[in-house]
């Protein structure tokens, strides 16, 4: 199914933002192709652990941005904190199942260390990366790359289509389904 991820995000965020010491949430969107390929609920996950993991990793609070651009033919999606940041050595297991970094900073903080294996398979699934980069006591930043549907911007696409087939009689009949 083509989703925006806009949209994804936006209810990724109204429903993390409650109850956090986050001073702010900012989603900058600087491209308007946001429309890929998959599946909405898997999507959500992704940046549902993202976002969970940037909360709780910021105990100080600070702010979260998401910000949503292009490169090449993909979208890319950072998920940035002000917090803890990771230690530059744990950054190569961060993504294996069951990985937690232990240290006295984060010990009280719970989990399984499954969240960020999830995403990992999931963009996978998509045909996308994720990566990270991250420095200490500044906090965190993800993203997620997932490749951009060649009818992302459907409008344009309408239109170069009508010109390309304007002196022929032929019939486009669009098929999704088998994208799907
Ligand atoms: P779970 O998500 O399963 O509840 P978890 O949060 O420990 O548990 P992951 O989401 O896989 O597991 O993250 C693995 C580890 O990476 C975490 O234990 C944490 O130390 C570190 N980490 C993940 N996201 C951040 C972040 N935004 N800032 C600092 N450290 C992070
Ligand atoms: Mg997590």
């Amino acid at each position: 199914k083509y989703e925006d991820i806009v949209s994804i995000i936006e209810s990724v965020i109204e429903t993390q933002k409650v109850n956090t010491k986050i001073h702010q949430f900012h989603l900058q969107k600087e491209t308007d192709k946001t429309t890929v390929l998959g599946d909405r609920d898997k999507l959500a996950q992704v940046f549902t652990n993202l976002v969970s993991n940037a909360i709780k990793y910021s105990p100080e609070g600070g702010n979260i941005t998401v910000r949503m651009y292009e490169r090449g033919n993909r979208l890319c999606i950072d998920v940035q904190d002000e917090g803890l940041g990771i230690p530059e050595e744990a950054l190569p297991n961060l993504f294996t199942k069951f990985y937690r970094v232990d240290n006295s900073d984060r010990r009280r903080i719970g989990g399984t260390g499954l969240g960020l294996a999830i995403v990992k398979e999931i963009v996978k699934a998509h045909e996308g990366e994720v990566s990270v980069t991250s420095e200490l006591k500044k906090g965190s930043t993800f993203t997620v790359s997932l490749p951009l549907v060649a009818l992302a911007n459907a409008e344009e696409e309408e239109r170069d289509n009508y010109e390309k087939y304007a002196h022929a009689h032929v019939i486009i009949v669009e098929d999704d389904e088998h994208l799907a």
